[in-house]
């Protein structure tokens, strides 16, 4: 193992080695990623992995469809051997309300100014698009038909495999323990394997992030929260775009091999690390699904599991350095959102630790929680 290194991420799931590959792009030499399991252990590899692109606001819309364009180029642009088998079938999102339609009106206009393709839709229009709906208590929708789905787990090996092409170090199985600081400057990381001298570390740390954040004595207002999610048997192709409501806090999908994928928010889920999954899960989601999409009662469960969601209080991620700690970067706190905008993440980040000209204005910092300055959008599940 490396003894120094520029930058230390720590954390290898796909923010991390995005940020990382992006690094190694801008011509940063010895960057090196710390990742306690192995690449994708946390929340990547435990997700959903919908890429939406309609947001209520500018910064998200934005945010949202420059991921998407870096997606629909990920191929490519990272040399991958095997496709990130990305499937641009759409999102369906559905309201239940006269006012969730006027909030989904107002978000249209607002994506429209980016380009997005999406547009309103009735409840026959919905139902054109996907056949099988219970259009039971649904007054409309929207539906943006790039929006769709990548493999999770294959995003995650192109952006490694990119990063060490270019020269980043990744140690898998290790874990960073501490860091060290003087005069308020980093120094180093200590981990499980050794020292690595260095003045600056991102915290990519997904559901860990706020340890991550004690270890330079900064109390992150992040929380950690278990997230379910199931996955059925494969069947025929029934189901093109996603469908998802706010209001059920419900999403669900076919991937492209056959298998639908569905979770659902539940409100009264405490803050914990646990990840383990539950039966009031499938129970739940196996309702709130079927009443929804009534031929799913007749697909299999194969599989359960869960991850940690980490929360920020206005569910918006952090992507920033600390301005009390120095060379201390952040991309946390994603909400549940953090797949479908790691490209521009990292894109961003990067751009931030290489002193570079910003790709784009975030308005992501950790004083906004202090100031009052939340952000508020309309559209999160
Ligand atoms: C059930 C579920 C469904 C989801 N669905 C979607 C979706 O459809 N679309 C979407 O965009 N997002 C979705 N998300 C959210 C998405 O998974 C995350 O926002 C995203 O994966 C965050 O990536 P990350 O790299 O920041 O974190 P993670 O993937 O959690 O990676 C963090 C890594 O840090 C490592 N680590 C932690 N502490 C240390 C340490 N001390 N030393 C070394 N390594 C350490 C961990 O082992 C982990 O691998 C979902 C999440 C869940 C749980």
């Amino acid at each position: 193992m490396k003894n120094s290194a520029k930058v230390v991420v720590i954390g290898g799931g796909v923010v991390g080695l995005a940020v990382a590959y992006n690094l190694a792009r801008l011509g940063v030499k010895d960057v090196v990623v710390l990742e306690r399991a192995y690449l994708g252990s946390g929340a990547t590899s435990r997700c959903g992995a919908g890429i939406r692109q309609q947001w209520g606001t500018e910064m998200n819309c934005k945010l949202a469809k420059k991921s998407m364009d870096i997606f629909e180029e990920m191929n490519e642009m990272l040399e991958v051997k095997r496709d990130i088998e990305l499937k641009q079938k759409g999102y369906l999102l559905l309201a239940f309300s006269d006012k969730e339609m006027e909030q989904f009106r107002k978000n249209l206009e607002v994506q429209s100014k980016f380009d997005i393709p999406s547009r309103e839709v009735t409840p026959e229009e919905a139902k054109e698009i996907v056949p099988h709906l219970n259009l039971e208590g649904i007054v409309g929708g929207a539906f943006c038909p790039t929006d769709g789905h990548a493999n999770p787990f294959l995003v995650t090996e192109a952006y490694a495999k990119a990063a060490k092409r270019l020269g980043v170090e990744i140690y898998t199985y290790t874990e960073a323990l501490d860091i060290e600081k003087k005069n308020d400057k980093i120094t180093a990381v200590l981990t499980d394997k050794g020292k690595i001298k260095t003045d600056k570390v991102v915290n990519t740390a997904g559901g860990y992030s706020q340890q991550i954040g004690e270890m330079v004595d900064l109390e992150l207002p992040v929380k950690s929260e278990r997230h379910e999610i199931l996955v059925t048997e494969k069947v025929a192709p029934l189901q093109g775009p996603m469908v998802m409501s706010f209001s059920y806090n419900i999403y669900c999908q076919q991937t492209p091999e056959g298998p639908f994928l569905m979770g659902y928010g539940d409100p009264n889920e405490p803050e914990s690390y646990n990840i383990n999954a539950s039966w009031h899960f499938l129970e739940e989601m196996t309702k709130k699904a079927t009443r929804l999409l009534p031929p799913l009662k007749h697909i299999r469960v194969v599989r359960q599991w869960a991850g940690l969601y980490n929360i920020t209080p206005d569910r918006q991620p952090i992507i920033a350095e600390a301005e009390e700690v120095p060379g201390f970067y952040m991309a946390i706190g994603f909400s549940g959102h953090g797949f479908m905008i790691a490209p521009m993440t990292g894109v961003i980040l990067a751009e931030m630790i290489a002193d570079e000209e910003l790709s784009m204005d975030l308005k992501l910092d950790l004083g906004r929680f202090e100031r009052g300055d939340l952000i508020l959008e309309p559209s999160v599940v």
